[in-house]
């Protein structure tokens, strides 16, 4: 199986799909992250530049411990534009690597880069049979998970992937255990001990 986890920031794809990721990658299954920006404006008043250099590293690290490969775009952090420029780039990936499911952020949210990440994502992965959406801190109240993957075995490496991102050790969602907690709930829901919900897009067998 090939999986495509798309996120408008480094740091996004870990928290909502990294424990799934790690789960495909102990299946054996071929697992590729596309992240859109370098995360410029993610600091606590870091230069833009030096923190997209610190989160490229950052990103690439998470990526190695979770085994998995990356690939960058370079659009601005808060301007990831909702135009046929992305769909195209993405579409072109998404040819080349031919994923049999693809992760993307859920459209409701309060950042605009992840409602334009998921809305050209979804364009560009239109004949993709499987497209999951994941829930982030931002994610806007309306998020209902209907898809439950169980990460129990991989919730402590999805945690380190996430600490891996040291410059945003600032953000107290980060700071405090709210992704575990998040995935206690999910795994509560769904009657296993960790879990990632998701949104179903698509899901065709
Ligand atoms: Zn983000």
């Amino acid at each position: 199986m090939k999986i495509l986890a798309i996120g408008s920031h480094p740091d996004d794809v870990e928290i909502g799909c990294g424990g799934s990721l790690i789960k495909h990658r102990a299946l054996k299954h071929s697992v590729k992250v596309l992240v859109l920006t370098g995360g410029g404006r993610g600091g606590d008043g870091d230069d833009e530049d030096d923190l997209v250099l610190t989160r490229f590293q950052e990103a690439k690290n998470a990526a190695d411990l979770m085994d998995v490969d990356i690939d960058f775009f370079d659009y601005a952090d808060t301007e990831i534009p909702g135009t046929h420029d992305v769909i195209a780039r993405i579409e072109e990936l998404v040819a080349e690597f031919k994923p049999d499911r693809v992760y993307i952020p859920f459209e409701q949210d309060s950042h605009q880069d992840h409602r334009n990440t998921s809305r050209v994502a979804k364009a560009a992965c239109r004949k993709v049979k499987q497209i999951l959406e994941y829930e982030e801190p931002s994610s806007y109240s309306t998020f209902n998970a209907n898809f439950w993957i169980d990460i129990t075995p991989h919730i402590e490496k999805k945690l380190e992937a996430i600490k891996l991102h040291v410059s945003q050790g600032h953000k107290e969602i980060l700071k405090a255990k709210s992704i575990e907690g998040l995935n206690l709930y999910r795994g509560y829901q769904s009657h296993v001990q960790y879990a990632e919900g998701f949104s179903t897009f698509r899901y065709l067998e």
